[in-house]
């Protein structure tokens, strides 16, 4: 299996002025990017991972040749989680649908607390990494990973999730990580967090 970049629903300038052109450019078609080619070469040399999904890899790290193990917990995690990345985010208004809106109530109080929750983890990651809403077990909880950590591979299935390496904001927002994280809550796709969450209350297929 050759690895492609997913097709992005909008234009590198659709999230301005939250999340600016160049770095959309520069996130998507040099960082992604080097991630699919660094996996490509990878799966090339490894005939066990022909025709495997980068996302059954991910959830399946104990039957991956150990010594190329670290390379697709990077390589494979950093093109799952981009592709991730892209769809949770739209130029598009969008609000909390219903399942979204009750569950957040009830696990934080309300919307605007889980927003202040997951920001705050988010900003706590030290160095490079992501901050997530993830599913375990129809249990919801916040959570953060280093580096290219996909939760996946942690049994748990992603909700939202932001992307605190530098190379996400540093073009627009230097240091502020705070502020970076505040603008990119205006641009969250509610209705993917809705259909994600839906998916999981539908169990597996
Ligand atoms: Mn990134």
């Amino acid at each position: 299996m050759i690895f492609k970049l997913p097709k992005l629903e909008y234009s590198f300038d659709a999230l301005e002025p939250f999340i600016d052109k160049e770095t959309m450019e520069v996130h998507y078609l040099k960082h992604h990017q080097g991630y699919i080619d660094k996996l490509n070469l990878i799966v090339q040399k490894d005939a066990s991972l022909e025709g495997v999904t980068a996302e059954y890899m991910l959830a399946n790290l104990d039957s991956i040749n150990s010594e190329i193990r670290p390379s697709i917990v990077n390589f494979a995690g950093g093109h799952v989680n981009h592709s991730f990345f892209w769809k949770i985010m739209t130029p598009e208004q969008t609000s909390p649908g219903e399942l979204t809106e009750r569950m957040l109530k009830s696990k934080w109080g309300s919307t605007a607390l889980f927003l202040e929750e997951f920001g705050k983890k988010a900003l706590g990651v030290f160095g490079s990494g992501w901050a997530w809403l993830v599913a375990l077990n129809n249990q919801f909880d916040i959570t953060t990973t280093s580096n290219q950590v996909s939760p996946l591979s942690l049994g748990q299935t992603p909700i939202l999730g932001i992307d605190v390496w530098e190379h996400a904001y540093y073009l627009k927002y230097q240091n502020r990580r705070d502020e970076y994280i505040k603008a990119w809550e205006n641009v969250i796709n509610w209705s993917s967090v809705e259909a994600n969450i839906q998916r999981i209350e539908r169990g597996p297929p």
